[in-house]
């Protein structure tokens, strides 16, 4: 069984914590219920936080000599500089935050599509924009994996999500120990899954290792690199050259029908018609009956724990890789 690292993740709280919403209410949501096994979450509700009760009336996002302001209209208060005080409270007290979940369309916790007005005391005229709180919080953890809890689920995103907190989390505690030796261990671990992600990028990682030992040099460097590697979906390419690359260690131990199955399978993943599970789960299996540790030690065949996607895949919701 995986040990994993525990991902810090920050939440809105009306995201199945608490009933802060506007109106009163909650939003229940299985998956943040499901990832309270593996992750610790710092909740938050920066609208309760700057004072504003609950039930309470809409606030929203107006331009107001040409900047951003957040607004009640009912009460004609402008909140801007509380939200922005509150903001940086809350960065303050937090050291880490590897992901983000925020309440979709939130003027205070959206990430994008929130309504920006372009005047006060009128509906029409808007663009869209991130939400305040979202925003300060976004500037102060660059690196932050954030996410809006409709987007989670689709499943290629959600899938994203989850691989990268976790590697993430994983790579906190790696730098924490601060070891060439750990850091090379969780590099070799992860290798075939940056593989998938970014050849290019993977290879220079394995090169700061040759040519460096001091470990504040290499850490800075490494850390960087692989903010890059996840930042994009794993590519259907390079994902069928790492199948290929774990496929050779095991060739020649295979019959000629079990070689052609592998290369249909293949062909069928390259045409959209089977998912990249099917081809790991073969590959697995072959590495297991020919015990070749390099593979089995891989973070690519589990690189979160797979409960995490159950509701989705008990719903049907369609897969692919971008
Ligand atoms: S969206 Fe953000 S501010 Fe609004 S209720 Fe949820 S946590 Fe609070």
């Amino acid at each position: 069984m995986v040990d994993y690292a525990r991902p810090i993740i920050g939440i809105s709280k009306c995201l199945e914590f608490d009933m802060c919403r506007y109106d009163g209410s909650r939003i229940n949501n299985n998956f943040v219920r499901n990832m309270k096994n593996y992750v610790d979450f710092v909740q938050v509700c920066p609208e309760v936080g700057i004072g504003l009760g609950t039930p309470r009336k809409p606030i929203r996002l107006v331009k107001i000599d040409g900047v951003k302001n957040l607004y009640q209209p009912s009460s004609e208060k402008n909140l801007t500089k509380e939200m922005h005080n509150f903001t940086k409270k809350f960065v303050s007290s937090v050291d880490n935050l590897d992901g983000f979940i925020f309440k979709r369309d939130s003027p205070t916790c959206g990430i994008s599509n929130v309504r920006l007005y372009h005047k006060l005391g009128t509906d029409s005229g808007y663009q869209k924009t991130s939400g305040m709180f979202s925003e300060g919080v976004s500037a102060e953890f660059p690196n932050m994996v954030k996410e809006d809890e409709k987007r989670l689920e689709n499943i290629t995103i959600r899938e994203h999500f989850l691989t990268r907190i976790f590697v993430l989390a994983n790579l906190r505690e790696s730098l924490e120990l601060q070891s060439v030796e750990k850091l090379f261990e969780f590099y070799s671990k992860n290798m075939l899954l940056f593989l998938c992600h970014d050849e290019k990028l993977t290879a220079e990682l394995g090169v700061l290792f040759t040519n460096e030992d001091n470990f504040k040099i290499i850490s800075k460097k490494f850390e960087n690199i692989i903010y890059d590697i996840l930042s994009f979906p794993i590519q259907k390419s390079p994902m069928i050259n790492t199948f290929d690359y774990m496929f050779n260690f095991v060739k020649s131990k295979l019959s000629e029908s079990e070689k052609s199955h592998y290369q249909s399978l293949i062909d069928e993943f390259e045409n959209n018609l089977i998912t990249h599970s099917e081809i790991s789960t073969l590959l697995y299996s072959w590495a297991l009956r020919y015990n070749v540790q390099l593979i089995l030690d891989q973070s690519l065949f589990d690189p979160f724990p797979k409960n995490l996607l159950l509701d989705l895949v008990e719903s049907k919701k369609q897969y692919s890789v971008l």
